[in-house]
């Protein structure tokens, strides 16, 4: 195993990302709106993404037009296009402007049973495209508390990780499944042993690059916690579900970048 002093050389520059999974009507486009001028006001030395549903990426690359606000997918098929009714391509996603896309969430692993190999696919399309991969895993309650939380999460990392990686295309979403959406969090301890797991499996595959790629950190990510935890060793950033919804929550949690 890499030594793990020299695992991460200087703190890198933090993501903030907002899943706002399957939530959003044309008349939300204003909670964007909002967040441009908010930041307008005050800016951050953070990137900041939205990942709103499929519908809303070519409005919101609108009114997004000349700010800091970048946008993401929440999902992507492996191919490029073709008979796929209902699917959306990387192609098609970085052809509204955004920026990343989401792939391998824990609700799109359960709901529609992608295994690693597929998000390992749909990475290296999203690459293929020209997009910054947002890469989810985490491991579940029942794996937690059996002990085996770090050797899952492990496994789905290398598992997930497409050949085409570097830091410059791939982001890593720690998310324990069980702290999504649930207000339940996991201790500092645990977040920092599951990060610095991670780091040491990208290391070892990546080299170099493994160092440079950030590791967010996922699961009731809100106001009240974010400062702390952002904070933490290896933490390059937070992805955040429902507290993204509303700009003067995720404002917040921007703003807690240091
Ligand atoms: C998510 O689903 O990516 C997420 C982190 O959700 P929440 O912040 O609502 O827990």
């Amino acid at each position: 195993m890499a030594n793990t002093s020299k695992l991460q050389a200087k703190p890198l520059r933090k993501l903030i990302a907002g899943n706002w999974k399957m939530n959003g009507l044309s008349k939300d486009i204003g909670e964007i709106k909002r967040l441009h001028t908010l930041l307008k006001k005050t800016p951050v030395q953070a990137d900041i993404a939205i990942c709103p549903p499929a519908t809303l990426l070519v409005p919101m690359a609108q009114v997004t037009r000349g700010s800091d606000i970048r946008l993401g997918g929440q999902d992507c098929h492996v191919a490029q296009s073709g008979a796929h009714t209902g699917d959306i391509s990387a192609a098609m996603i970085k052809n509204t402007g955004a920026r990343y896309v989401i792939i391998g969430h824990s609700e799109r692993r359960t709901d529609h049973n992608e295994t690693n190999a597929m998000v390992a696919q749909k990475m290296e399309a999203a690459h293929n495209a020209g997009l910054i991969a947002i890469m989810c895993l985490g491991e579940t309650l029942k794996e937690r508390k059996s002990g085996k939380a770090l050797a899952i999460i492990g496994g789905q990392l290398r598992g997930s990780l497409a050949k085409t990686a570097t830091a410059k295309n791939t982001v890593i979403a720690y998310e324990p499944v069980w702290a999504i959406g649930t207000g339940l969090v996991p201790t500092n301890a645990e977040i920092m042993a599951a990060h610095l797991h991670l780091r040491k499996n990208l290391v070892k595959k990546l080299g170099v690059e493994g160092a440079k790629t950030r590791i967010l950190y996922g699961g009731s990510v809100k106001p009240s916690n974010a400062e702390e935890i952002l904070n933490l060793v290896n933490v390059d950033g937070a992805l955040v579900g429902g507290a993204s919804l509303k700009a003067s929550d995720f404002i917040q949690i921007i703003r807690s970048v240091g």
